[in-house]
């Protein structure tokens, strides 16, 4: 408690963690680290505790055993001060989740306003800001049924980042779109990585692993099986379960 945070803690910090549902053990003993401005990418097959992991992080699942912390701060969804610890945490899912009663600019106003309380000029100013990080400045009175998937999921990106988050997580950001707008996101989340952000990326886009992971981590059964540099791990990677993987996602 009271404790200061040196530059040297990492940004996120999982240890011990296991979680089970009923009888069904979804995640086992999960360490990982992830220093501040780092990119981890998390891989592994579906089903292997990937979401579950994220969820953890961001303080949406409880846990059974271990910790987990952001910026230095005990993450679980039990805590009292969890909205604002889950502010500093920006998570991009699958399904965009904006919502579709609300324009692009009020998407992305509506949490600093509830959860930064920053006024509606500032939140308007910071959402502008962001919107224009990721080309979509034109676009703040539009209703998201009007913009692409592509287009929809960097408003997503947006929202996310005018709460000024310590780590993005993406789950799966780019799996429910059509190729050719696979690569408006990937090239977006690269941008934000070239800035410095601390990231934790759950994709099967190995290309963008390549390109951009400090560490690559591979999941299976609730376990990480190995995390390792991207040299290392697509390089020589004995492990079967990871040689499978590859030659299904490649
Ligand atoms: P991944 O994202 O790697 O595909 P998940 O974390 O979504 O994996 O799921 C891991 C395992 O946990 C799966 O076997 C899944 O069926 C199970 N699971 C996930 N969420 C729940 C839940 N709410 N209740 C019961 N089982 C769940
Ligand atoms: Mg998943």
């Amino acid at each position: 408690m009271g404790t200061a945070i040196s530059s040297l803690d990492p940004m996120v910090s999982i240890a011990g963690l296991s979680k089970h549902f009923h009888a069904h053990q979804v995640l086992s003993d999960v360490h990982l680290s992830v220093a501040a401005g780092e990119r981890v990418v998390v891989c592994g097959p579906s089903g292997s505790g990937k979401s579950t992991l994220a969820r953890c992080i961001s303080g949406l699942e409880s846990y059974a055993s271990g910790t987990v912390t952001v910026n230095g701060v005990a993450v679980s969804p039990r805590m009292r001060h969890v909205d604002l610890v889950r502010a500093n945490i920006g998570m991009v899912f699958q399904q965009f989740n904006l919502f579709p009663h609300l324009t692009v600019l009020e998407n992305c106003t509506l949490a600093q306003r509830w959860v930064r309380h920053r006024s509606r000029q500032e939140a308007r100013q910071t959402a502008l800001a962001y919107l224009d990080k990721v080309r979509l400045a034109e676009k703040a009175s539009a209703y998201p049924a009007q913009l692409s998937g592509g287009q929809q999921q960097r408003v997503a990106i947006a929202r996310a980042l005018c709460l000024n988050p310590s780590v993005m997580l993406f789950d799966e950001a780019t799996s429910a779109l059509d190729p050719e707008m696979v690569k408006e996101v990937l090239e977006t989340m690269i941008l934000l990585a070239r800035d410095g952000m601390t990231m934790i990326c759950i994709t099967h886009e190995m290309g963008f692993a390549r390109a951009v992971a400090d560490k690559v981590a591979f999941m299976d059964g609730g376990r990480i099986v190995q995390a390792a540099p991207p040299g290392e791990f697509f390089g020589h990677c004995a492990d079967p379960r990871i040689q499978r993987f590859l030659s299904q996602v490649f």
